[in-house]
């Protein structure tokens, strides 16, 4: 059995484990950091909006925008607060050239009861917008991931032209069907569980960001980007949730709680539950996954996804524990946990999911008012398991708004694995790659760049005196003032890509790589 420490007493409750033994400190610990969720107070509404109109001053439309989405959170219903904050945020739409978004604010400002003798200021920006519009060869749209082929009928996340192949190791891996082309979007999987932190960026439910966020009436943590999401079970649950200001712990147990919500919801009673995550976890690790079409078989590819291995960490049994008991104390959950039996099955769940995510999510982390670092959203995925790390890749998988994106960035030949480099590290050592793998992954990695194959010195010497080669390595890094640039590079590091395609990897090959897959990564952070 996977489940974390058993007690001696065979039936015996896992909270009865915490309550005689070490584990009492390091759950006073956690218990610590708790702190109770934020409510709706038209004085920090006003504070933030305030914060927001002086970012607005230094032109940090995007920070400002998240001020002002707080200081809807914050509001009131019915405070005049609201309005101003739909106001101002349209005019940091405007600045960011998202001319729809900037003009459904107004309209929302409007309904919201914006003051008549402002109304003036408010119509003036309607029609800058409308002029900008009529202006602009095209407003710029947010950056939407699409599969580049039709999807597969079963894994309608990942492209037809992939399948599932098992390696020597006895491990799946996603292979190519057919020759796939450099630049082709081959996995747009939208992350089964996945949870916001910084509140205010993001739709509390899908992660879509940059976009007309709508506040929750009743807490003053959630927004939404559109009625389905507004009136989404998973926000019944989680109105007002929030452990601890500390991010990373509020993170980790707030994505415990979306996986437990997420499974009570697929089920129509806990038994059903219970015996479907019981057999889940006991059949064989390496099965290859059915489907993931419906609920039930994505919840079923993330109970089976890799492990963490904290069984024996004292703080992580604390945390899961707390977890359990924050979890219990949700509206809704108690009742469902109601006997001994069931109560002692969450525990272990909680455990379980919780080594899922702390094995598999993946993190946004972004850098906040030019300086300090804010952890954004975290998301666990089921298919990135199948795609293997090579120094050497093929293909890269990047992050944004709730999905996990993977993309070719060199030719990929029928029957070839779809290989991701892990981790940021293409232009570096073998030593500080093998390092880096061996102390995050215990992984050791035996990639064709790491045994050593290399192009010939003609083909470097040819590549390296390609003129677009230069244009490349002179051209980067681009500023967001020149994103206009941005899709001529990207079409630039796809012609080089495909036409040195047949030649082995090679420093030459791994800088235009490495800069083709930054590239993309700007691309999808927002809004080029
Ligand atoms: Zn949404
Ligand atoms: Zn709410
Ligand atoms: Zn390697």
């Amino acid at each position: 059995m996977l489940w974390v420490k058993e007690s001696n007493k065979k039936n015996a409750l896992f909270v009865d484990i915490f309550k005689s033994n070490k584990l009492q400190r390091p759950v006073n610990f956690i218990e610590s950091k708790a702190c109770s969720p934020p409510r709706k107070s038209d004085t920090v509404a006003l504070r933030k909006r305030k914060e927001g109109n002086e970012l607005f001053g230094q032109r940090e439309w995007a920070e400002a925008m998240e001020m002002y989405n707080e200081s809807l959170c914050f509001a009131k219903n019915g405070s005049k607060h609201i309005s101003l904050a739909y106001a101002n945020r349209s005019s940091c739409f405007l600045n960011m050239k998202l001319y729809n978004e900037c003009l459904i604010d107004i309209e929302l400002a409007k309904e919201a009861g914006y003051p008549m003798d402002l109304m003036e200021k408010l119509n003036q920006r309607k029609e800058d917008c409308l002029k900008s519009i009529e202006k602009a060869a095209k407003s710029l749209q947010i950056f939407e991931p699409k599969l580049s082929y039709e999807a597969d009928e079963k894994f309608p996340c990942m492209a037809n032209v992939l399948k599932f192949e098992q390696g020597d190791d006895g491990d799946y891996a996603l292979c190519a069907k057919e020759d796939i082309d450099v630049g082709q979007t081959i996995v747009v999987e939208s992350a089964f569980v996945k949870c916001l932190l910084r509140y205010g960026r993001k739709c509390s439910i899908c992660l879509k960001g940059n976009t007309n966020l709508v506040p929750c009436e009743n807490c003053a943590t959630a927004m939404f980007c559109s009625n389905e999401c507004k009136v989404s079970f998973l926000h019944k649950y989680e109105c007002g949730l929030r452990y601890s200001e500390d991010e990373s712990l509020n993170g980790g147990i707030l994505e415990a709680a979306r996986a437990i919500i997420l499974g009570v919801n697929a089920f129509t009673t806990v038994d059903q539950l219970m015996e479907f995550v019981e057999q889940t976890i006991s059949s064989d690790p390496n099965e290859l996954l059915d489907s993931l079409i419906d609920e039930q078989s994505k919840y079923r590819a993330f109970l089976k996804l890799p492990l963490a291995n904290d069984d024996d960490d004292d703080i992580f049994i604390a945390i899961a524990y707390c977890t359990y008991k924050f979890i219990l104390n949700i509206p809704g959950i108690k009742a469902i946990f109601e006997s001994r039996k069931h109560r002692r099955f969450l525990m272990h769940f909680v455990t379980h999911c919780m080594k899922v995510t702390s094995k598999n999510s993946l993190q946004e982390v972004r850098v906040v008012r030019r300086k300090e670092y804010a952890l954004v959203y975290t998301q666990t995925g089921a298919i990135t398991k199948y795609l293997k790390h090579s120094c050497a890749p093929n293909a890269t998988m990047s992050q944004t708004n709730g999905n996990l994106i993977c993309v070719t960035v060199r030719p990929v030949k029928m029957g070839e694995r779809l290989l991701i480099s892990c981790y940021d590290m293409l232009l570096d050592s073998k030593e500080t790659r093998q390092r880096q793998l061996w102390e995050n992954k215990q992984f050791i990695c035996q990639c064709t760049r790491c045994e050593g194959h290399t192009a010939t010195l003609a083909q470097r010497k040819r590549i390296a005196s390609d003129p677009d080669f230069h244009d490349i390595i002179f051209s980067y890094p681009i500023t967001e003032s020149d994103v206009d640039k941005l899709p001529q590079m990207i079409a630039k590091c796809e012609a080089v890509s495909r036409k040195y395609g047949d030649v082995i990897w090679c420093d030459e090959i791994g800088r235009v790589i490495n800069i083709y897959i930054k590239l993309l990564n700007f691309r999808m952070s927002g809004l080029f």
